[in-house]
């Protein structure tokens, strides 16, 4: 929907306003690439040269887990292990491996406080969204315990979902699945470890029961490792009636090379 001649024009005149200012800290914070640091002309965008070492996971893959095949068998075909190990999710989609650059974009994200980052981010999501948020009803991050929210002030999974949310239109859920039990880090935990240790960590908040029954979520996080968060989270989701769950992150561990 356009906007209307008032809306433009204020918008206009917020633009006219903004500009000197924008101007100023382009000068105070002269535009950079995230990773390298080097000169850019623009902000929020990587230099070529990071932009090119960057392992983007693309097509032919594991319908279900995204998981990268080496040769194209067609579409539609299942990796192993999701014929083995079916996961919870209906389907896993994420933007690239989880190395170099993309690990640096990651760690400024979470433990930098770059949360200017996150439309970037977000916007390479929905580029590797595969159809999933364009077909959604509503997104969902994985949530953070409100204790480690209070101590890192903000959650760069949700942070990620509502740039999402903004850019596709679509409806961000940011109070519908709670994390209910503190969990321990799961940085240097074993798979089966990582499992315990988040198993019954997620509920659906009272009252939001409407906005998961029957309905099709995207669950969105930064990083996929074992994938033993966003199960437990799925359980809770599918457990409420969710109709489907894909789960969309900006990273991936890959333990084989591709
Ligand atoms: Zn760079």
């Amino acid at each position: 929907m356009g906007l209307t001649k008032s809306g433009k024009m204020a918008s206009d005149w917020w633009r006219g306003l903004l500009a000197p200012l924008a101007a100023v800290v382009d000068l105070v914070y002269p535009p950079a690439c995230p990773s390298c640091e080097v000169s850019t002309g623009t902000h929020r965008s990587l230099c070529p040269a990071c932009w090119s070492r960057i392992r983007f996971i693309e097509r032919p893959y594991c319908e279900v887990l995204g998981l990268p095949f080496s040769h194209d068998l067609g579409r539609g075909i299942l990796s192993a292990d999701a014929i083995a190990n079916p996961p919870p999710f209906d389907r896993l989609r994420s933007v690239a491996v989880h190395d170099g650059v993309v690990r640096d974009l990651v760690h400024g994200l979470k433990y930098r406080d770059r949360t200017d980052l996150a439309p970037m981010m977000a916007g390479w999501m929905l580029r590797a969204d595969d159809g999933c948020v364009t077909g959604c009803d509503g997104i969902i991050a994985v949530p953070l315990h409100r204790m480690r929210l209070l101590s890192r002030k903000y959650n760069q999974a949700a942070e990620l979902a509502r740039h999402l949310s903004h850019l596709s239109g679509k409806p961000l859920l940011p109070a519908t699945l709670m994390r209910v039990k503190r969990t321990t880090r799961q940085v240097g935990l074993g798979a089966k470890a990582r499992e315990d240790n988040v198993r019954g960590a997620f509920a659906i908040r009272k009252g939001g029961e409407g906005e998961v029954f029957g309905k099709r979520l995207v669950l969105v996080d930064d990083v996929y490792t074992t994938g033993a968060t966003v199960a437990a989270a799925t359980r809770a989701l599918k457990k409420a009636g969710a109709a489907e769950v894909s789960v969309l992150t900006f990273a991936r561990a890959l333990s084989t090379p591709i």
